[in-house]
């Protein structure tokens, strides 16, 4: 059996907007292993991000327990969570998360700057824009990047620091097909390939080729 990389344990999340309570996860538990390529799927709403950043340690649930790389995430000092989500987890945003002043090899760079030498973080961030296809892009800003060559980008900028898994909430949706085809192309090749283990959660039931796992959430809960 290959090692396990997230297990998750009866987690619960409610959220709290003035007198309006929200119970978002009700009591959801899974395991992860490497290598695997999970999808999650189910309606807006049903509570697909909310498990994504609680795995990607973005957020914290009220109870439960999440175990990532063995060690127990929730209870972890915030410190150690800062390091990590750094060192050991990639996150890639729907809607790309950029920042809008830094050239494509600037953002990929970033999440390495931290660790490592400057020549090291931009030597291994050509390289994965290369991987991705976005050699001749690496002194563009965002704004003059197309929704699928930004990606890319948040693609290598998630890569950076060797992460042992990669969460990705719906990286296809704004995108047309043909660069959502691309997209996923990179993403399959990352799984296949390289063995990084993803978690990706999706709308599109054609993506659903791509994974080894489907978890379905409806109203909080695995169905
Ligand atoms: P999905 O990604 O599947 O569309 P979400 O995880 O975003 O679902 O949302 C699950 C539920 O939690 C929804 O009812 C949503 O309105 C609610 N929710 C999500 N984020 C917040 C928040 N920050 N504050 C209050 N309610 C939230
Ligand atoms: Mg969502």
């Amino acid at each position: 059996m290959p090692n396990k990389i997230v297990s998750v344990h009866n987690i619960h999340k409610f959220y709290e907007s003035g007198h309006v309570k929200v119970h978002a996860l009700k009591g959801v538990s899974f395991d992860l292993h490497e290598g695997d390529f999970l999808i999650i799927k189910g309606r807006n709403g049903s509570g697909k991000s909310t498990l994504l950043r609680q795995l990607g340690l973005l957020d914290k649930p009220d109870s439960g327990t999440i175990h990532l790389l063995d060690e127990e995430v929730i209870q972890m000092k915030e410190k150690l969570r800062a390091k990590m989500r750094l060192t050991k987890i990639g996150y890639i945003f729907q809607e790309y998360a950029l920042l809008s002043e830094l050239t494509a090899l600037e953002n990929v760079m970033l999440p390495a700057m931290l660790l490592n030498k400057k020549i090291e973080c931009e030597k291994r961030a050509h390289r994965l824009l290369s991987k991705v296809g976005m050699e001749r892009r690496i002194k563009s800003l965002p704004n003059q990047l197309s929704g699928g060559e930004k990606q890319k980008v948040a693609i290598a900028r998630a890569l950076i620091n060797d992460p042992k898994v990669i969460f990705a909430d719906e990286p296809t949706a704004n995108l047309d097909t043909q660069a959502a085809n691309s997209v996923m192309k990179i993403l399959k090749e990352l799984n296949k390939h390289d063995n990084h283990t993803i978690v990706m959660v999706t709308h599109e039931p054609e993506e659903e080729v791509f994974a080894n796992r489907i978890i379905h959430l409806a109203d909080g809960k695995i169905i």
